[in-house]
This record gives structure tokens, C-alpha cells and sequence, in this order.
């Protein structure tokens, strides 16, 4: 990550590259308001002639000569008071962008004082995380002239002292978090002829410097055990491919049951012999997105210490054409012992899933199981690129898993998990046959048999874990794979074990769990009196 500081804002203190923020009509907030000062009132009379009006996304540049400021980036926020933190994460993407297509080095971000410290802290965080996610690169492939490499060094957050020493002391945390959606990022980005399911145990293997075990259960071994759902999708591809279920141990709590995150890790999803026709199979190296989700979530946990046991399970296969096929009608004996009819082999993330999940309950018995999936294209034509879904057994686990999902931009929207849209079955006890129509629901009913009575919840990342089939989504700025699912699952893991650790109510570590809002009761608004800005002010 850049170099990142925070101070406190003084009409004197911004240099070179300065953001500020306007709402809708161009209205400056406070801190803008300072700057504009700073420079004889040049923001308010650029925004007077031009057609900026401040809307959320929105961006206009004004550049300075002989003035310390060399440019001002002003960003629209729409209206501030109802900015939550995602909103933040969703401006610190847009500004990172232009950040990179400027050439910027060195930039201060004037954010001043909003309502509270929490609400202030959670918005230079999720700025910080935007701008970071944007600047990402993957660009090992090609050649990248002098004026194409990335310049961005340093980051200025300007803002209240206390704020200020927040921010400060969060980096070493945020900066571990963000390195672990690169992870995720790149192990997505890499092609399948780099990223084979062994490319995976290999990744996992180097959280073992920060204490996590590693098992790898090979082929060989999958067949011993029974795992043959997994061993009938990954089996025909060439040896070196062969598949590969990983298992990932963390120990951050004493005693208590672990969770489980299971990743579909389908290094690449040709649709077996259901072939896919030529132009779905492009961007199939994507259909790994949730064991790399689960792989960046574990080095998250490891490196910021998470006081929570976690068990990353990644689900490693290629789905190929070959000697050794998995055909339509088939049936094979599931690791629980269900008989499954395989009613299309490109429904293939569910059976290596439900090898998974069966397994990860039979030998670790967890409290609790997500899995995460690009699972079906049903789920992106439901939901676009705009929420993953979200399927539960457990209303808690639901509900705790969306307000994760609110709070850091990765956002869930619960769908349908009733029996009716089980498949139909013609010989075996479960066919993994999809429907075009709620398709989505499908699946998730074909896993929740493997998880049965374990509280569980499944996300189907399809639409989310990557923009490259064109879904207009929340994370369209980022390109290629997005990383959905770290910063959700790292968020909903450590507040759920700050919430234990100090009983029924959710520890206090710095205020309130980002993103939330205070209650105002403690500082009222008293009529005619403005609300102090641009000093520390104590938490409502
Ligand atoms: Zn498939």
C-alpha cells in the first residue's frame, strides 16, 4: 500500500494534488470550504461556471499555478448526510482511478470533521480502501512504458486530531486488509495455464509463516475417502491438473467451534462434456473467485491476529474434456453417502461444494459454514453486478452477514431457499441438474442438503467476483476480479468475535463498528447553534 498519513486540517496545509468534496449544487462541505479559502474562493467560482454539480461519482479538476496546491480534484458525494461507509469506499475508488490516469504522486485528502469521529474515521477508512482496490494492478503480462508505471506514493488525510491518531494506528491493520484483497485479486487474475489447483496449495502454504496448517488432500486421497463428486469433476484434467481440496486452519480464539469458508475453486469451468458454447467459455478462469476469496480472507485473519477459529477450505478442480470424464447420467456416491445423478457437468461448483461442505462438517463439525461460489448465471441475471446472494438456513447468519455486507461496499441480498426449486430426479436421491428459471435457488437447495443441519449460508459471487463479463456492478472501477468477499468475511469474522468477547454487546473498539451511525441523542442539536467543525470532537 502507499505511504499514509493523517493530520489534523488547517487552512495552510494542503499541497500539490488536493481532494476536496461538494454535495449536489456544488455545495462545499466544510473542509472544502477551507481550501477554498486557502485559495481565494477559485473552487466556488470553477464550480460556477462549469456543468459540475456535485453528484455522487461525480469529478472535476481545477489546476493552480504559483500556489503550494498544484491541482484540486473536487469529488461529488450527492448529499453527505446520508453518505455510509460504502458510499466512501465507492468515492475512494473513483478518485484512485483518476489518481492513476493524472499520474498523481503524492495527494491530500481534505475531509475535515463529519458529524461524528465514527462516522469520520469510517469514511477516511473506506476511502483509503477505495483508493488502494483502484490502484490495483495486474499487468506481470505485459509491457508497461515509462509513462504507463504506477507513480502513487503517499497519501495525506487530513482531518481532526483525533481522527487523525485513528487513522494512524489502524494502517499496519488496514494496510494487512488490503494486501489480502490483492492476494485474492491476482490468484483470480492469473490464467489457468499459471493457476492449476496446485497453484492454490502452493499460495496456501505461505500462510503457514503466520501459523495457520495446511493440509492438502490430493487426488489419491480423494479417493480413498469417497470424495467422489469432487474426484468426478476434477478427474479428467491432465495430471499436473488434477484437483486439489485445501484445507487452511486458523487458531485465533482459545476454545470455541470453528467456522467454515468454502470456496468453489474451479481453476477453469470448460462445462465438461455440457460444453459451454464458444463464446460463454472466455473469463471461465473466474470460476475460482470464491477459493480466492477464501484464500485472502485467511491471510487477513492470520496477519491482523482475528481472535476467531476459521477453517478455509478451497475447492480446487478443473472442469475439463478428457480421458477420464464425469458423463450426464451418471451417478456417483457422494462423500455423505447421498447417491447424485449428474443431470449436467456444468453444474459442476455444486458437486465439488458438497464433497466439501459434507466433509469440512463430518471431520471439523463447525458452528457454522459459508461458502462463497460463482455459481450460476441465474444469480446474475437476478441481481446484475450490484449484490451477490445470499441463501441461509440461519436468519443470524443472514442478517449478520448482510449489515458485513452493507458496511463494506460487498453487498448481499437474500434469496429463496425452499425445496420447491430442488431439481428433479429420475435414479438417485439428488440430480445436480439446473433450471434457467431460479436457477440460483437451485443450487443453493442442491448444497443445503450437504450442510443439512449446520447453520449455513451460501453467496453466490457470480456477478460480484469480477467485471469482465460486463455486469454493470458497484465494482465496475476495479476491472478484472474484484476481491469480493475479503474485506465482507474479515468485517463480519472480527466483530463477531468482539461481539463474544465482551457478551451480548459488540465490543467498542474504536466507536462503533465502521459504517454504523451514531445515535444523536448524547450531542443534541441545539437550534441555531452550528455544529461544531474541523475540531476533535468527543464520540455521541
Ligand atoms: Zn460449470
Amino acid at each position: 500500500m502507499f505511504a499514509l498519513e493523517a493530520a489534523r486540517l488547517t487552512p495552510k496545509s494542503a499541497k500539490r494534488t488536493v481532494v476536496v468534496f461538494a454535495e449536489s449544487k456544488g455545495k462545499l462541505t466544510p473542509a472544502a470550504q477551507m481550501v477554498d479559502e486557502g485559495t481565494d474562493g477559485l473552487i466556488r467560482a470553477t464550480l460556477r461556471t462549469g456543468r459540475y454539480q456535485g453528484g455522487a461519482g461525480e469529478l472535476t479538476r481545477i489546476t493552480l499555478q504559483n500556489h503550494a496546491i498544484t491541482q484540486i480534484i473536487v469529488a461529488g458525494v450527492g448529499k453527505l448526510s446520508g453518505m455510509q461507509r460504502r458510499d466512501w469506499w465507492k468515492s475512494g475508488m473513483v478518485i484512485g482511478k483518476q489518481f492513476d490516469a493524472l499520474g498523481v504522486k503524492e495527494a491530500t485528502i481534505a475531509l475535515g470533521d463529519l458529524d461524528t469521529t465514527d462516522e469520520t474515521f469510517a469514511a477516511a477508512t473506506a476511502l483509503i480502501e477505495g483508493i488502494h482496490m483502484a490502484l490495483y494492478r495486474f499487468d506481470q503480462f505485459k509491457e508497461v512504458k515509462e509513462h504507463q508505471q504506477p507513480r502513487f506514493e503517499r497519501l495525506i488525510i487530513h482531518t481532526n486530531t483525533r481522527t487523525a491518531r485513528q487513522i494512524e494506528e489502524e494502517t499496519p491493520r488496514l494496510a494487512k486488509l488490503l494486501a489480502a484483497t490483492d492476494t485474492t485479486r491476482t490468484a483470480a487474475n492469473l490464467p489457468p495455464n499459471v493457476a492449476n489447483p496446485e497453484y492454490m496449495a502452493e499460495q496456501a502454504r505461505k500462510l503457514e509463516k503466520l501459523g495457520v496448517k495446511v493440509e492438502v488432500i490430493d487426488e489419491k486421497q480423494m479417493k480413498k475417502l469417497g470424495l467422489n463428486l469432487f474426484l468426478a469433476v476434477g478427474g479428467s484434467a491432465a495430471p499436473e491438473d488434477q484437483p486439489r481440496m485445501v484445507l487452511m486452519h486458523y487458531n485465533g480464539a482459545k476454545s470455541a467451534k470453528p467456522t467454515a469458508l468454502i470456496g468453489k475453486g474451479i481453476m477453469f469451468d470448460t462445462g465438461g462434456y455440457n460444453l459451454k458454447p464458444s463464446n460463454s467459455m472466455g473469463g471461465m478462469k473466474f470460476d475460482m473467485c470464491g477459493a480466492a476469496a477464501v484464500l485472502g480472507t485467511m491471510q487477513a485473519l492470520a496477519e491482523r491476529k482475528a481472535k476467531v477459529n476459521v477453517i478455509g477450505v478451497m475447492a480446487c478442480a478443473m472442469n475439463m474434456v478428457g480421458q477420464n470424464p464425469f458423463l450426464p447420467d451418471s451417478v456417483y456416491k457422494s462423500y455423505k453417502g447421498l447417491f447424485v445423478e449428474i443431470g449436467n457437468t456444468d453444474a459442476e461448483g455444486r458437486l465439488v461444494l458438497a464433497d466439501a461442505i459434507a466433509y469440512t462438517i463430518d471431520k471439523f463439525e463447525p458452528e457454522q459454514i459459508v461458502d462463497l461460489a460463482t455459481l450460476t448465471g441465474a444469480c446474475m441475471v437476478a441481481l446484475g453486478g450490484g449484490y451477490a446472494g445470499l441463501f441461509s438456513t440461519s436468519n443470524a447468519l443472514a442478517n449478520a452477514l448482510a449489515k458485513a455486507g452493507d458496511d463494506t461496499g460487498e453487498r448481499l441480498w437474500r434469496m429463496p431457499v425452499d425445496d420447491f426449486y430442488a431439481a428433479k430426479t429420475h435414479v438417485a436421491d439428488i440430480n445436480n441438474d439446473g433450471s434457467p428459471y431460479g436457477g440460483a435457488s437451485t443450487a443453493a437447495v442442491f448444497l443445503k442438503r450437504f450442510a443439512d443441519k449446520t447453520p449455513w449460508a451460501h453467496l453466490d459471487i457470480a456477478g460480484t467476483s469480477n467485471v469482465e463479463r460486463g455486469v454493470n456492478g458497484t465494482h465496475s472501477e476495479l476491472g478484472h476480479a474484484t476481491g469480493f468477499g475479503v474485506r465482507l468475511l474479515t468485517h463480519w469474522l472480527e466483530n463477531a468475535s468482539a461481539a463474544t468477547e465482551e457478551g451480548a454487546t459488540p465490543k467498542r473498539r474504536r466507536g462503533r463498528p465502521a459504517g454504523t451511525r451514531a445515535p444523536r441523542a448524547a450531542t443534541p442539536a441545539i437550534p441555531g447553534v452550528k455544529r461544531g467543525r474541523g475540531r476533535p470532537r468527543k464520540n455521541a
